[in-house]
C-alpha cells in the first residue's frame, strides 16, 4: 500500500492542474502528493505531509497535522485508476518524498501504461532505482540549501546528486531567498560537477507578492550564471491551497 496526503477531507491528493514549475512549467499534469519526508525543512509549502502532532519537528508555520486526517493509504492499482479517471496524460510524483516509495511509483507507472508520462520531484537525497529511471520522463531534484534548517549530512548527499547528475532527464531546482544561498548553489555544482546547462533558480516565497519581489532578483543572479529561472505559477493563479 502506498501513503499518500490528503486533500484535507480524507481525500487522496490526487488531482489535476498546469505544473506550477520548472522545465514542465504549465503542462498540464495530473498530481499524486505522497506523504511523509526524510526531511523536515522550516519553509516546507506541504508540512501536511510530515509535521504531525506528537513530533518535535520545527516549522515557520508553527501548525501540527492530524496523521489520521492527513494520511490515506490506497494500492498502487486505485492510485492508477484515479489518475485515469482525469484528463491528463502526464502524472507527477511529489510529496512529501515520494523516493521513499518507489516501488508503489513503479507499479502505479506499470499500471498506467506507456501512454502516460511520468515526472518526479524529490529532494535528492535518495538515489532512483533502475526501474524507476525507465519508467521517468523527468526528475526535478531539489536538494535543500542551509536555508532550509536542516543540517547538510541530511540535505546533500554527494553520491545521490551525482546518480541524478549522470541521468539526462534530471533537472535541479534550487530554492534561493539571498545571495547566500545563490553563493551555496554555486559551491554545490562546482564541488559535485553537476550539469551546468540542467540548473534552475526558484525564489523562495507561498504568495504571489513576494514571489514577485524576489522574483526579478532571482532572474538577475539566473542570468549571470548561465541558468534558468523558475517562477512558481500555481501560487500565483491559485495561491497555497491544496489540490490545484
Ligand atoms: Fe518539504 Fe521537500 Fe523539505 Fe520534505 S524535502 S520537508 S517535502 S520542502
Amino acid at each position: 500500500m502506498m501513503r499518500l496526503a490528503t486533500l484535507g477531507e480524507g481525500q487522496p491528493a490526487i488531482f489535476e492542474t498546469v505544473q506550477g514549475e520548472g522545465p514542465a512549467i504549465g503542462r498540464p499534469s495530473t498530481f499524486v502528493r505522497l506523504s511523509g519526508c526524510n526531511l523536515h525543512c522550516v519553509w516546507c509549502d506541504t508540512p501536511h505531509t510530515w509535521n504531525f502532532e506528537g513530533t518535535s519537528f520545527a516549522h515557520r508555520g508553527g501548525q501540527k497535522f492530524d496523521r489520521k486526517r492527513e494520511v490515506v493509504s490506497l494500492s498502487a492499482q486505485d492510485v492508477a485508476s484515479k489518475v485515469r479517471a482525469l484528463h491528463p496524460k502526464h502524472v507527477v510524483f511529489t510529496g512529501g518524498e515520494p523516493m521513499n516509495q518507489q516501488r508503489g511509483l513503479v507499479d502505479v507507472a506499470e499500471a498506467l501504461g506507456p501512454e502516460f508520462g511520468v515526472d518526479l520531484e524529490t529532494n535528492g537525497t535518495v538515489a532512483p532505482r533502475d526501474a524507476l529511471v525507465a519508467r521517468t520522463h523527468l526528475f526535478v531534484v531539489a536538494p535543500k540549501l542551509a536555508n532550509s534548517g536542516m543540517a547538510e549530512s541530511l540535505r546533500i548527499k554527494p553520491e545521490v546528486l551525482q546518480a541524478f547528475a549522470a541521468l539526462e532527464q534530471s533537472w535541479f531546482k534550487w530554492v534561493v531567498a539571498d545571495l547566500t544561498d545563490v553563493a551555496e548553489v554555486e559551491h554545490w555544482v562546482s564541488a559535485l560537477g553537476l550539469p551546468a546547462d540542467r540548473q534552475m533558480l526558484m525564489p523562495e516565497g507561498t504568495d504571489s507578492r513576494s514571489l514577485r519581489e524576489l522574483g526579478e532578483q532571482v532572474a538577475h543572479w539566473a542570468v549571470a550564471r548561465g541558468w534558468r529561472m523558475t517562477d512558481r505559477l500555481h501560487v500565483h493563479l491559485f495561491g497555497a491551497r491544496r489540490g490545484v
